[in-house]
C-alpha cells in the first residue's frame, strides 16, 4: 500500500518562519519522496493499535496510559510517527468518558499521557485535566504538544486557559527539533506555559537534513536548558510509511549521542531512544539494549525479546522542495 498522502497544513507563522529557516522549512514542505513505500515501513511503526483497549487510549506500559484526545495538529509535520491518523477524527465525548472510567479503575496507573494530535490544540483540554487531577492515583500528569512551535500565539491563549488549581503536577514534553524553532514568540509561550506552573521537558526527533549533527543538536539544548526546559528524549525515527528520506542510521545516530555526551553537560542530554518497531518500546539505543548484528541491529526489549533493527543506509540529503 502506498502511504498516506498527508495534506499540507502550515499556519501563517510557520510558512513565515520556514521562509528564513532551512531546517524549518524541510519539516513541513510536502516532499515527493513522501509517496514511496520501502518494504520496512509501517503505517503504525510503535503499534499503538496492539495495545490499545479502548478507542483513543494506548496502554503499553503498566503505571502509564495515553490518551489521545484529538488528532489534529496546528500544522501537519512531514516525518509524523502518527502519520497514518493525524487530521482524523478524534475522540467523542463519550470515548473521552470510558477513557476516564478505564483509568479511574486502575489504581496501578500512575501517569495520564496526552498525546495526539496536539492536546493544546483541543478546546475540551482545561476540562480534560480537571477530570484527571480528580483521580486521586495519578501522580502526575503529561501533555505531549508542539503548538507553541506551530504557532505560539495560540499556544500562549492555551496556556492562560490552564487550570490553575491543580494537585497532580503537570508535565509538558515540548516536541522541538531545531534552535531555529527558539523564536522570541515561541519563548513567550514556553515562558507562558512555565508561568502556569508546568514542568517542561523536550523531545526531538533525529531527522536527516534537519537536525543530524552533533553541533545542531548542542545548539539546541543548550537554548532549551537556558530556557528551562529539560531535553528528554532524542528519538530515532520512527519507520512510518512515507519518512524514509528523514531516516538516519542508527550508527550515525548513536555516534552523533556519544559526540554530545563527550561534549555536553549532563542537563542538556537527552536519552537517546529506539522504539522498537512492532510495539516492543522504548529503549535507550545505547550498547544496553542495541547491539551489532549481521544485517544491522538486535533490540532487546525491556521484557528480554530480541528483534531485529535494519542498518540504513546513508543516503545522500537531497534539497527540500522549493518553497
Ligand atoms: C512513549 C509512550 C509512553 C511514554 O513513555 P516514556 O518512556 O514514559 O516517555 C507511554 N505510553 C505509550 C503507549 C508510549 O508510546
Ligand atoms: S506535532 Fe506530532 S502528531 Fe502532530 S503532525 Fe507533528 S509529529 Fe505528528
Amino acid at each position: 500500500m502506498p502511504p498516506r498522502d498527508l495534506p499540507e497544513l502550515i499556519p501563517p507563522y510557520l510558512r513565515a518562519l520556514s521562509a528564513r529557516s532551512e531546517a524549518v522549512a524541510r519539516q513541513f514542505a510536502p516532499d515527493a519522496r513522501e509517496a514511496l513505500a520501502t518494504p520496512d515501513d509501517r503505517d503504525d511503526p510503535i503499534g499503538d493499535h496492539a495495545h490499545s483497549p479502548l478507542p483513543g487510549l494506548v496502554h503499553r506500559y503498566p503505571d502509564r496510559v495515553l490518551i489521545l484526545p484529538t488528532l489534529a495538529c496546528a500544522a501537519h509535520c512531514r516525518f509524523c510517527f502518527r502519520r497514518d491518523r493525524v487530521g482524523a477524527k478524534g475522540m467523542s465525548d463519550a470515548q473521552l468518558d470510558a477513557a476516564l472510567a478505564y483509568v479511574s479503575a486502575r489504581p496501578a496507573v500512575r501517569e495520564a499521557i496526552l498525546s495526539g494530535g496536539d492536546p493544546l490544540t483541543d478546546p475540551r483540554l482545561g476540562a480534560l485535566l480537571r477530570r484527571l487531577d480528580a483521580i486521586p492515583h495519578l501522580d502526575w500528569l503529561r501533555i505531549h504538544t508542539r503548538l507553541p512551535v506551530h504557532d505560539p500565539k495560540r499556544a500562549l491563549k492555551v496556556a492562560a486557559d490552564l487550570p490553575e488549581e491543580r494537585r497532580a503536577a503537570l508535565w509538558i514534553a515540548l516536541h522541538v527539533n531545531h534552535a531555529d524553532e527558539l523564536t522570541p514568540e515561541t519563548r513567550a509561550a514556553i515562558r507562558a506555559l512555565q508561568g502556569r506552573g508546568a514542568f517542561l521537558v523536550s523531545q526531538t526527533v533525529l531527522l536527516k537534513g534537519v537536525n543530524d549533527d552533533a553541533a545542531t543538536l548542542s545548539t539546541l539544548f543548550r537554548a532549551l536548558v537556558a530556557l528551562g526546559v529539560k531535553p528528554y528524549y532524542l528519538h530515532h525515527p520512527d519507520r512510518a510509511a512515507g519518512t524514509e528520506h528523514f531516516r538516519v542510521p542508527l550508527a550515525r545516530g548513536r555516534a552523533i549521542a556519544e559526540t554530545l555526551r563527550a561534549t555536553l553537560s549532563g542537563l542538556a542530554q537527552p536519552a537517546y531512544i529506539l522504539d522498537i518497531p512492532g510495539g516492543h518500546g522504548k529503549v535507550w539505543a545505547t550498547d544496553a539494549f542495541v547491539t551489532p548484528a549481521a544485517n544491522g541491529w538486535v533490540a532487546r526489549a525491556t521484557d528480554g525479546s530480541l528483534h531485529p533493527y535494519p542498518a540504513d543506509a546513508d543516503a545522500e540529503v537531497a534539497p527540500a522542495e522549493p518553497k
